[in-house]
Formats: C-alpha cells, sequence, structure tokens
C-alpha cells in the first residue's frame, strides 16, 4: 500500500477534504500547509501575525517559511503522509525532493483534482473562508495558474501523476482515488 502522498489541484477542488478522508482511514498524517498557517493566525502567534495578510489577499508566504512547517512536522514518526497544498511552486518542488531524500521517503503517487474554474469559483463562494471573497479568489486562481500548473507536467513527466476528475461528488471522487491507489 502507498502511504506517501500528494494532492495538487487548484483552490477549492476539494484537495483538503479528500485527504482528510484518505489519511483518516489509514491513519496517515495530513500534512495541510494552509491549515497549519489558518492556525498560527488563530493563535495570534508571532508566525501567524507574519502571514495574516499575504494569506487575507490571497497570496503565497515565503518558501522558507513554508518549509520549515513541512521539515517540522514530516520528521515526526508517522505511519505514511498526504502533502496537501504543498509544494505550490518549482523551488518548493526541489526543496521537497531534499526532505524527502533526506528522510528516505521518496513521493509515490500525485493525485492530481482536475475541475473546471466555474465549479471552482461557485465551491469555493459557498465555502466561506476568511480568504474566499472574489477578489481573493482571482488573485488565488492567477497564482495557482502562473505558479502551481506546472507541477502537474513535471510530476507527470516522472510517471507519479494520477488524474482525478474532481467536479463529480465526493463519493465516487474518493472511490475513484482509492481504486487508482490500488492499482499502483
Ligand atoms: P490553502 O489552505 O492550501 O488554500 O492555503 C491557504 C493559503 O495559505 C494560501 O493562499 C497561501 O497564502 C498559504 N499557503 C498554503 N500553502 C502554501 C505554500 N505551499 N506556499 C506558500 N503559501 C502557502
Amino acid at each position: 500500500m502507498k502511504k506517501h502522498l500528494l494532492f495538487l489541484g487548484p483552490p477549492g477542488a476539494g484537495k483538503g477534504t479528500q485527504a482528510a478522508l484518505l489519511s483518516e482511514a489509514n491513519s496517515y498524517l495530513h500534512l495541510s500547509t494552509g491549515e497549519l498557517l489558518r492556525k498560527e493566525i488563530d493563535l495570534d502567534t508571532d508566525l501567524g501575525k507574519q502571514v495574516k495578510d499575504i494569506m487575507n489577499n490571497g497570496e503565497l508566504v515565503s518558501d522558507q517559511l513554508v518549509l520549515e512547517i513541512v521539515k517540522k512536522n514530516l520528521d515526526k514518526d508517522n505511519n505514511g503522509w498526504i502533502l496537501d497544498g504543498y509544494p505550490r511552486n518549482l523551488s518548493q518542488v526541489h526543496s521537497l525532493n531534499d526532505v524527502l531524500i533526506n528522510i528516505n521517503q521518496p513521493l509515490e503517487i500525485v493525485f492530481y483534482l482536475d475541475i473546471p474554474d466555474e465549479v471552482l469559483i461557485k465551491r469555493l463562494l459557498i465555502r466561506g473562508r476568511k480568504d474566499d471573497n472574489e477578489k481573493t479568489i482571482k488573485t488565488r486562481l492567477k497564482i495557482y495558474k502562473e505558479t502551481t500548473e506546472p507541477l502537474i507536467e513535471y510530476y507527470k513527466d516522472l510517471a507519479l501523476l494520477e488524474n482525478i476528475k474532481a467536479d463529480g461528488d465526493l463519493k465516487t471522487i474518493s472511490a475513484d482515488i482509492k481504486q487508482k491507489m490500488a492499482c499502483r
């Protein structure tokens, strides 16, 4: 059974939901950089203060800062992990590769949640998180297309990518993910 996974896809594709379901079912660590950063903001830590405005504007926080969070969490004992929201650009991909070589836990599958823009925007507006307003959604989608989307090709070339049609209902999507995991 593969246990070092990554969810890739635009904001609102359902990465968090699917990663949570899968990690719960298999007792994997669910590492969502967005979730960890939001926690820091809620606790009003120094880190939280540093990233609050950036996140509320829908921009990316610094690679260095996110890398520290990822390193700290992957170091812990775990029965496998699912990365959600990291990496988001090629520089983060290379940092992640270094971390994974160090801990000797290579990435095994990248699930790309493929979904049309119209569906995303509708979903995000319903979700209603603090950074889910029209202006911020536009910024996040633009950044996604410019900096994160190239990662699809990168992981495809490494034969790690599994395409998941992500505009259906939750159960169909998670069944598809499970089936593709079993086939690997
Ligand atoms: P998410 O929950 O994945 O949608 O992330 C919410 C916000 O957290 C993003 O809009 C960024 O501001 C920040 N963030 C999360 N992950 C990263 C990352 N890998 N690199 C930079 N910023 C991130």
